[in-house]
C-alpha cells in the first residue's frame, strides 16, 4: 500500500481542492484521510456518511472536586500557568488555561484534585459518495495534541487500507511546518506540495521543501494559480528543477474552484472540461509515482 500526501507550507493554496479531486479520481480504489484536524474540510466536498465515531483523548487536565477542597489556594500559589481561579470564594480550574502539569494534583493536602484524561476530539470511519473510505478527526476548540491525533489517524486509515486490500491512501495533510505536519508525513510515499506563485507562497514553499527533504521523502509540486504572476512561477520552476522537486502541474487560475466549493463538489466533477482535465492530468502523472 502507498500513501500520497498532499501539503502546503500553509493554508489557502487550493489543498484540499487538489486532495478532493483527486479522492474523486481514485474512487473507491483508495483510502482517504484527513490530517488538518485542526480545521478539516476535505468531508465538506467529499460529503461521507459517517459510520462510526470514537473518542480521542489527548494528554491529561486537572479539575478541583469542590466537595474536598479545604480552599488552602495552595493550587492557585503554584499554577505558573494561571490556569486556578478563585471564583466566589471557591477554587476551580479553567480547562482551557491548565497544561496538564499535574503539579496541583500532586501537592495538594487533601486530594481534592482529579488529574483525568481529557476528551480532546473526536475522530470518524466514514463512506464518501464515491463509496471510499475516509478518516477524518475534529480536535476540540482550544485543544492540543492535534499530532497526537494526526497519528491515530494515519494508523487507522494504513489498517484499514491494509485489511480491504487497497493499494492506495490519499492523505490531506496538516498545514504549516510543526508538529502535526510532521506527523502527515511519516512513512509517506510520494509529497505533493500545492503552492502557489506570491512571494510567501514562494517562501513557504522553500520551507517545506527543506522539511521534506530532511526526512528523505520523494516530492513534486502542483503551481496553483500559475498566471497571476509568471515571474515567481519561473523563479519557482527554476528552484524546483535545482531542488529535485519535479512539477506535476501548473493550474491557471480559475474561478471553477470557488464556483465548485459552493456547491459542494470537487473541481473535477464540476469542470468537467477545462480545469478538471487539467486536473486530471495530474492525477495520471501523480499514478506513475507511487
Ligand atoms: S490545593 Fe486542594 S484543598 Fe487547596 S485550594 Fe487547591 S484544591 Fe482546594
Ligand atoms: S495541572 Fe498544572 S497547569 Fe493544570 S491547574 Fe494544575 S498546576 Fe495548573
Amino acid at each position: 500500500m502507498k500513501e500520497l500526501v498532499i501539503i502546503s507550507g500553509k493554508g489557502g493554496t487550493g489543498k484540499t481542492s487538489f486532495a478532493a479531486s483527486f479522492a474523486y479520481l481514485a474512487g473507491e480504489n483508495a483510502v482517504l484521510a484527513d490530517y488538518d484536524v485542526d480545521a478539516s474540510d476535505l468531508h465538506i466536498l467529499l460529503e461521507p456518511k459517517i459510520k462510526k465515531t470514537y473518542q480521542f483523548y489527548g494528554g491529561k487536565k486537572a479539575n478541583i472536586i469542590r466537595e474536598k477542597c479545604i480552599g488552602c489556594g495552595k493550587c492557585q500559589e503554584i499554577c505558573r500557568f494561571d490556569a486556578v481561579k478563585n471564583v466566589d470564594d471557591k477554587f476551580e480550574i479553567n480547562k482551557i488555561d491548565c497544561e496538564g502539569c499535574g503539579y496541583c494534583y500532586r501537592i495538594c493536602p487533601v486530594d481534592a484534585i482529579k488529574f483525568e484524561d481529557n476528551l480532546s476530539g473526536k475522530w470518524y470511519i466514514s463512506k464518501t459518495r464515491r463509496n471510499s473510505t475516509l478518516v477524518f478527526a475534529k480536535l476540540g476548540i482550544a485543544e492540543e495534541n492535534s499530532g497526537k491525533l494526526v497519528s491515530k489517524i494515519k494508523e487507522v486509515a494504513h489498517n484499514l487500507a491494509n485489511e480491504n486490500n487497497k493499494d492506495l491512501l490519499i492523505s490531506d495533510g496538516a498545514p504549516g511546518i510543526g508538529c502535526p505536519v510532521i506527523a502527515s508525513l511519516s512513512n509517506a510515499n510520494y509529497v505533493l506540495i500545492v503552492t502557489e506563485p506570491s512571494l510567501s507562497g514562494f517562501h513557504d514553499l522553500k520551507r517545506i521543501l527543506e522539511l521534506v527533504k530532511h526526512f528523505g521523502y520523494s516530492a513534486g509540486c502542483i503551481i496553483n494559480k500559475y498566471d497571476i504572476n509568471e515571474n515567481i512561477t519561473k523563479e519557482i520552476e527554476i528552484f524546483s528543477h535545482n531542488n529535485e522537486l519535479e512539477i506535476i502541474g501548473k493550474i491557471p487560475y480559475s474561478d471553477s474552484f470557488p464556483k465548485s466549493l459552493v456547491l459542494k463538489q470537487t473541481v473535477v466533477e464540476y469542470d468537467k472540461l477545462d480545469i478538471g482535465k487539467t486536473v486530471e492530468r495530474c492525477w495520471s502523472k501523480l499514478q506513475t509515482k507511487l
